[in-house]
């Protein structure tokens, strides 16, 4: 059975200890490749060489740095197929879905940071009176770790990644030990690309063992950590008595405000994306669905046609909509929000249960389900779910679409459908998100803030944000007569 190896000090390794763990395909539920266990002890093997290298690496020009990253993110292009391929087994998510999003957008972001570095300019104030002009000095940190999540592997392990090695850092990160596959793969690339050794290191592991000893590692100086609210809860308790940079972008239970003025058409289908789009494992999925009264009961019963007519299969076959879960462990907990839906005063319009695929009886398929709640403070509209279920609810006027909108801890994205100009701004600035999108979903330009609210996280991604978190700034004063 294929072994992943760790990337440290630029070679592919095993753990120290020898032990490994499975890596189920959720599309068979079979084990099908062994991952590296680490211990502490990869860790610091890690962090030793990210250390050793950060002087060179940290002092390479900009255009080495950003040549290197644009090599990354073309020879990802490269091999685009065999990248796709690994995400889909190790994930369950349609290949289409792999090729058409997730690898691609990973190839995106080495490039996109390739560009930004090259324009992040030092800001400068002339203090006017004073004879002083002030400017400030933007250094990488030191030795970061990158904690990533799995719903979207490659996505977002490059998305941290890549502006910490642009800004200058040396890098110990970690891919979720469910998906493990598209990290190793990059590790493979690495070296051709001219990454110098030890400026990436790749540890695969569980969370609370080699995830805890990045975070606890004192000489670690940031974490940026993608993943759930009470891993973040937890890896900010660990970090807080080291005085570490957290960057924290964590769940979200995302709502989608559907007004009777909207461009119906246009919403049904974008509405149907972002309540199912990758089994409805992405953090923005707008998973609460609020619907103006007059439309309600029009919305519903188009809505569920549509959800009925998804096909659930095997992540290979092309006609495939929604793909398996990503582990079994996962199936049951989204089955289990199902099975409270009664108790909780819901009715399940359609789906609520799994689905057995013909020749792969043992994966992990779940049918993409609505859930008409009439008390919109339960389990099912408080907890994120995380997988293809999603509430819907009618309302009447706009500031009761906006307390539903607003009252759960979470505050990472929200959706608006309406042409009405002066209900958009009102509900943009009063929403609690970190991102609104109004008309759309999803769509991401790599210069904007991403990040949330509340429960849903602390500090922002993107573009200049990014080259902001992982580098430390200083103020210079300088006094002339
Ligand atoms: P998770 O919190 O279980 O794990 C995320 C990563 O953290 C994994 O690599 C895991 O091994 C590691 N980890 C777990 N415990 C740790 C610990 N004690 N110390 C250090 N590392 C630890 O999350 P998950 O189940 O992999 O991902 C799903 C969650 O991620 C959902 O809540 C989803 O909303 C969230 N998510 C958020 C965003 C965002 O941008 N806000 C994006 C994607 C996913």
């Amino acid at each position: 059975m294929e072994k992943i190896l760790n990337y440290i000090n630029g070679e592919l390794v095993a753990p120290e200890e020898n032990n490994w763990i499975d890596n189920y395909n959720p599309s068979n539920g079979e084990v099908y490749s062994l991952i590296p266990n680490s211990s502490e002890k990869d860790v610091e093997k890690a962090y030793q060489a990210a250390a050793a290298a950060y002087p060179s690496w940290s002092n390479t020009t900009i255009d080495e740095r950003s040549k290197i990253l644009s090599k990354i993110a073309s020879l990802i292009e490269e091999n685009l197929e065999e990248f796709v391929a690994a995400e889909s087994k190790d994930n369950g998510k349609p290949l289409s879905l792999a090729r058409a999003v997730d690898i691609p957008r990973a190839s995106s972001n080495f490039q996109f940071f390739a560009n930004a570095i090259t324009q992040f300019a030092s800001e400068s104030h002339e203090s006017v009176g004073l004879n002083a002009f002030n400017f400030t000095l933007r250094s990488a940190i030191g030795v970061v770790g990158c904690i990533s999540p799995w719903n979207l592997p490659l996505y977002l392990f490059s998305w941290k990644i890549a502006p910490a090695l642009a800004a200058g850092n040396t890098v110990v990160a970690k891919p979720s030990e469910v998906t493990p596959m598209t990290a190793y793969l990059l590790s493979k690339i690495c070296n051709e690309a001219g990454l110098p050794k030890g400026v990436l290191n790749i540890v695969h592991g569980l969370g609370h063992t080699t995830g805890q000893a990045i975070v606890a590692h004192e000489k670690i100086k940031a974490i940026s950590f993608t993943g759930g609210t009470a891993t973040g809860a937890h890896i900010a308790r660990t970090a807080a008595p080291m005085f570490k940079k957290l960057s924290l972008e964590l769940g979200g239970k995302n709502p989608n405000l559907i007004f009777a003025d909207c461009d119906y058409d246009k919403m049904l289908a974008v509405t149907l994306k972002s309540s199912f789009a990758n089994q409805g494992q992405i953090c923005l999925c707008g998973s609460r669905i609020y619907v103006e009264r007059s439309i309600y009961d029009k919305f519903k019963s188009d809505f569920i046609a549509k959800v009925k007519a998804l096909k659930v299969g095997h992540p290979s076959d092309t006609e495939t909509n929604i793909g398996a879960l990503v582990s079994k462990p996962h199936l049951e907990k989204v089955k289990s929000y199902i099975d409270i839906a009664e108790q909780e005063g819901g009715k399940v319009l359609t789906g609520g249960n799994y689905v057995t695929i013909d020749g792969y009886e043992n994966g992990y398929y779940l049918k993409p389900t609505v859930i008409e709640i009439s008390n919109p403070i339960c389990r099912l509209t408080q907890e994120e779910i995380f997988g293809p279920v999603v509430t819907i609810m009618p309302f009447d006027t706009d500031q009761e679409a906006l307390e539903l909108a607003n009252g759960v801890r979470y505050g990472l994205s929200s959706t608006i459908w309406t042409n009405n100009l002066n209900r958009t701004m009102h509900l943009a600035k009063h929403l609690e998100a970190g991102i609104v999108w109004i008309n759309t979903w999803l769509m991401r330009d790599l210069r904007t803030p991403f990040g949330g609210m509340k429960d849903s996280g602390v500090g922002r991604e993107g573009g200049l944000e990014a080259l902001r978190f992982f580098t430390e700034p200083k103020n210079i004063c300088i006094k002339y007569n």
